[in-house]
């Protein structure tokens, strides 16, 4: 068991020395984190497969897989799109690497051409399974996040799930529910994880893993945030504001859409202070705002 391993990064201007550890979170999969980013790695016996390369992590990326293994990375799979998750992609990069992402990830990074994140060479299009040396990997194309799609990473034998940008265990998802774009097929990711039999799920931020009680807590707190938006949502009228001359019916809009994400947010605020998962004081108004695009317009 490797764990609590400094290595010295850069110094971010007026801040702590940005440092990594590096924890073996399951029989060689291993997970490396500056306490805010994280991202994991899983040595095959027929390469490393890295997933994601964290731009705030990617100085720290190969000091960290040379702490347990000498093999190259053959293998870099891109969970979604977002620059601050792949965007120090290139680095791990060389003619033979396979890079794997889903269709839409794919299609985006196609027609983007960021040299930052080279296109993928093998696209998940369906539920896939993979094995890479002694490893299965379980993939799933979901939406739970990204417009272009997110992938649900499985690895059955070691109980380990991927499922970036859900949640962590330590914090709060950040603004807009951790930028989802996609407010359904968050809500409904929670209970696809915990269908899975695992023991750790890697969310991409935060200190450490997530447990399955951290996945249900959260749960908990993404549904109560649905359902105070839809009762404080269902005393709102603006079907009259229409009647109004138009500059006083945009801002009588104005007005009364916000009033219920600042009302929800300060009961959830309120309601969720003292949480084991920090920041809600923080978030949810933010929170209550996402969710009010999608309780007014979606759902
Ligand atoms: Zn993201």
């Amino acid at each position: 068991m490797v764990t609590g391993r400094q290595g010295s990064g850069q110094n971010l201007k007026g801040s702590r020395d940005h440092k990594y550890s590096l924890q073996e979170v399951a029989s060689g999969v291993y997970l490396i984190t500056d306490t805010n980013y994280h991202n994991v790695f899983t040595t095959t016996g027929d390469g490393v497969v890295l997933f994601d390369a964290p731009t705030p992590l990617v100085g720290f990326i190969e000091p960290a897989i040379r702490e347990v293994t000498d093999d190259p990375v053959t293998h870099l799979v891109y969970t979604h799109v977002h620059n601050d998750h792949i965007g120090g992609a290139s680095q791990f990069v060389t003619p033979d690497t396979k890079i794997y992402a889903g269709a839409g990830t794919a299609e985006f990074l196609e027609a983007r051409q960021d040299p930052a994140r080279p296109v993928p060479t093998h696209i998940f299009a369906e539920d896939t399974t993979l094995t890479i040396g002694g490893r299965t990997f379980e993939i799933a194309p979901d939406r739970f996040h990204t417009v272009t799609g997110d992938l649900l990473i499985n690895m059955p034998r070691e109980k380990v799930v991927v499922a970036i940008d859900t949640l962590g265990p330590d914090w709060m998802p950040i603004l807009d529910f951790s930028i989802t774009a996609d407010m359904y097929g968050y809500m409904k990711i929670f209970d696809r994880i915990l269908g899975l039999d695992f023991d750790v799920l890697v969310g991409g931020h935060d200190e450490h893993v997530a447990r399955r009680s951290d996945v249900e807590l959260t749960r908990g707190y993404v549904h109560d945030v649905y359902q105070t938006v839809k009762r404080v949502h269902s005393e709102l009228d603006t079907s009259w504001i229409y009647a109004e001359e138009r500059r006083d019916e945009q801002r009588l809009a104005l007005e009364l859409f916000s009033s219920v994400w600042v009302d929800a947010g300060k009961e959830i605020a309120e309601r969720w202070k003292g949480s084991p998962v920090q920041g809600a004081e923080l978030w949810a108004e933010s929170h209550c705002r996402a969710m009010f695009l999608y309780v007014n317009w979606t759902d």
